[in-house]
């Protein structure tokens, strides 16, 4: 049902800093940056094969990201599946007894529908989906 990895979300401290390491040392180019107001985020994209990074600084001390940066510093934040069927994919992780952050599949960056997993039942990753 899970068909590839969408994007991986990385949180940084300087999305300035951050963006230029990817392009200078992995040589990636960003393709856009995005503010995503209702999670006080600012995002970089870029493409690499058929999976996304997206680099997320926080801008307020109460975004959920600043305080995830606050207790476990910059790194992993959360891995994204792509799927046929996000009804459906999020269906079957609560009936396997997933805890789910999003009951119903709502409105992500670019439009697309995703929903969280708590890291707390995902094996200690804040797992997404997105559908298409
Ligand atoms: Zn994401």
């Amino acid at each position: 049902m899970v068909k590839k990895i969408a994007h991986l979300g990385i949180v940084v401290r300087s999305l300035d800093e951050a963006v230029s390491f990817y392009e200078k040392v992995l040589g990636l180019t960003c393709s856009g940056r995005e503010e995503v107001r209702d999670q006080k985020v600012r995002v970089a994209f870029f493409a690499c094969g058929e999976t996304r990074i997206e680099l997320i600084e926080p801008v307020s001390p109460d975004s959920p990201v600043a305080q995830f940066l606050a207790r476990r510093g910059e790194g992993l934040h959360h891995v994204a599946f792509e799927t046929e069927d996000i009804e459906a994919q999020l269906r079957l992780a609560k009936a396997q007894g997933c805890v789910v952050l999003d009951e119903k599949p709502r409105e992500g960056a670019g439009g697309a529908k995703i929903a969280f997993l708590h890291p707390k039942s995902t094996h200690g990753v804040l797992t997404e989906f997105c559908g298409k």
